[in-house]
């Protein structure tokens, strides 16, 4: 089913009862009113799907960018071997972030080492 040809038939429905409403059986008529009536039941249970799809495709649009909020997010520089972030004091592993574009919080190990606890690097000197 296509809404777009559903529509277009109720429309050419349309103007053909205009064009012949003066000089029509009533028979006729009946006719194409219920022809037009089957198209337009059938483009309401089309947009009723596609406002469906829409609803569906929304949320899955809105899961996947939360699940990756800071996909377009750029590291301002680096301290300690990690990535820094604006407004974000943490330390972010430069593997995780280059590789999958993921933000791993490293962790402090001691004075010298810092490892992230996603992909086990550990990071200093
Ligand atoms: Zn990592």
């Amino acid at each position: 089913m296509d809404i777009i040809s559903t529509i277009n038939n109720s429309i050419s429905i349309v103007s053909r009862l205009r064009e012949i409403s003066k000089n029509i059986s009533e028979a006729e008529f009946k006719n194409l009113l219920a022809d037009l009536s089957n198209e337009l039941a059938d483009a309401k249970l089309q947009m009723a799907e596609l406002k469906e799809d829409v609803a569906k495709l929304k949320s899955e649009n809105m899961a996947l960018k939360a699940s990756r909020p800071e996909a377009k997010e750029k590291p301002i520089g680096t301290q300690w071997g990690c990535y820094k972030f604006a407004n974000d004091d943490g330390l972010y592993c430069t593997g995780c972030y280059d590789s999958k574009g993921m933000k791993s919080r490293t962790n402090r190990v001691n004075s010298r080492f810092r490892s992230c606890p996603v992909c086990k690097t550990s990071i200093g000197s």
